[in-house]
């Protein structure tokens, strides 16, 4: 097998040359390394070297360079696992070259989860971690991460799969990314209050094809029952932009009150906040200290996740314009006449032309058809 060294921000290793077509699907080669992740790994590094877990678990290692960067760069214990001996036998390699407190196991990470226990605990696989979350919720201690690439299933664009994979049914609206991001969460919420502990979602994004979670664990029953208070409904007008919220049980779906049409459960899924100032916060006073090559990348994303509300949806304005048939300002202006108005209104990571805001359809379309 040929190898080439590639460096990620400062840890180098040896990731096998794929051949570009050999494999498909692409997770079908033989051992996996994808550069597009890289600002997956460069958040997940970050958010390590501020909150320092005592030691890690890289669940799916693939080449590791995962766990080796997290190793190498912020001084902490991993495990690195692969179900596949010729990735842990690559994962070695790397591991020996590279030196540090780096234990390699070769495992299903089931199994591995199933019977002991890590500080962190960082699930990575192709497509959904559905069943790996499980046997995470019993390992993490005090953080699980969780990747997702399955965003068609997550986003509602393909609906049985989502639904036999989460237990929840999405919807593609506009808001479709953050519905993705927000049924993950609910699904792994609800996987870990059954052990009677809750979660607190600490760094959570979307970028490109994937779904990040970075969450604390909280023990005791009370941070349980918190959680699942925040395990509810969108519930979507499929005849205008009109939502709204719903926590318990659904007894009715209810009418939409701008035009009438029945309203659309989407759900169940996390309404709560899906990111922690704080935290945020953190990272960006270390970014500057660390060497990561998405580093502009995340200086853009984390203010925007800080500032973010935390409303459990957005409105994109440039399609409410549309159907407006106006042309939409520029963003600012909408933000700026909706805060004018007594309203909170933010920017959103999950789009460019997406608004969040605590004001009625009527004051979001006032505001971008006023002068
Ligand atoms: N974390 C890696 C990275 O950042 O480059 C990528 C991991 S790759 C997407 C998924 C890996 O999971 C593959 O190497 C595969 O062999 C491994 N895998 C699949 N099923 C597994 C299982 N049940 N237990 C442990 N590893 C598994």
């Amino acid at each position: 097998m040929e190898r080439l060294p590639v460096t990620e921000g400062k840890t180098t290793f040896f990731a096998p040359v794929q051949d570009e077509g050999a494999a498909f699907p692409p997770g079908s080669a033989p051992i996996f390394y994808n550069r597009k992740m890289e600002a997956n790994r460069d958040g997940t590094v970050l958010f390590l070297a501020a909150v320092h877990p005592s030691d890690y678990l890289d669940a799916m290692g693939a080449t590791g360079v995962r766990g080796l960067r997290v190793a190498h760069e912020t001084g902490i214990a991993v495990t690195i696992n692969d179900i596949d001996p010729s990735a842990a036998a690559e994962i070695r390699a790397n591991a020996e070259r590279i030196g540090g407190a780096i234990e390699v196991t070769c495992q299903d990470a089931n199994a591995l989860m199933s019977t002991r226990r890590f500080d962190a605990v960082d699930l990575d696989p192709f497509g959904t971690p559905a069943p790996f979350v499980d046997a995470s919720c019993r390992s993490a201690k005090r953080y699980l991460f969780v990747t997702a690439t399955d965003t068609a299933p997550l986003c509602g664009a393909h609906l049985k799969a989502g639904m036999r994979r989460y237990f929840a049914r999405p919807m593609n609206t506009e808001y479709h990314g953050e519905v993705g991001l927000r049924i993950l969460l609910g699904f792994v919420a609800r996987e870990m209050i059954k052990y009677d502990r809750g979660i607190e979602p600490l760094f959570c994004f979307a970028h490109e094809h994937f779904v990040r979670l970075h969450l604390r664990t909280r023990p005791r029953v009370k941070n349980a029952d918190q959680a699942l208070d925040r395990i509810g409904y969108v519930m979507q007008c499929t005849g205008c932009f009109y939502r709204e919220e719903r926590t318990g049980l659904l007894s009715e779906s209810g009418v939409c009150p701008c035009c009438g049409t029945a309203l659309r459960p989407i759900g169940p899924l996390w309404l709560g906040a899906v990111n922690d100032p704080d935290t945020l916060l953190a990272m960006e006073a270390l970014l500057p200290e660390m060497t990561l090559g998405t580093a502009s990348y995340l200086g853009r994303l984390l203010p925007v996740l800080r500032d973010e509300l935390p409303t459990s949806t957005f409105y994109d304005y440039h399609r409410i314009a549309k159907t407006l048939r106006a042309s939409p300002p520029a963003i600012d202006i909408v933000l700026e006449r909706l805060r004018c108005g007594g309203y909170l209104a933010t920017r959103t990571h999950y789009e460019g032309t997406g608004i969040r805001t605590d004001a009625p359809l009527a004051a979001i379309e006032a505001a971008i058809t006023d002068p």
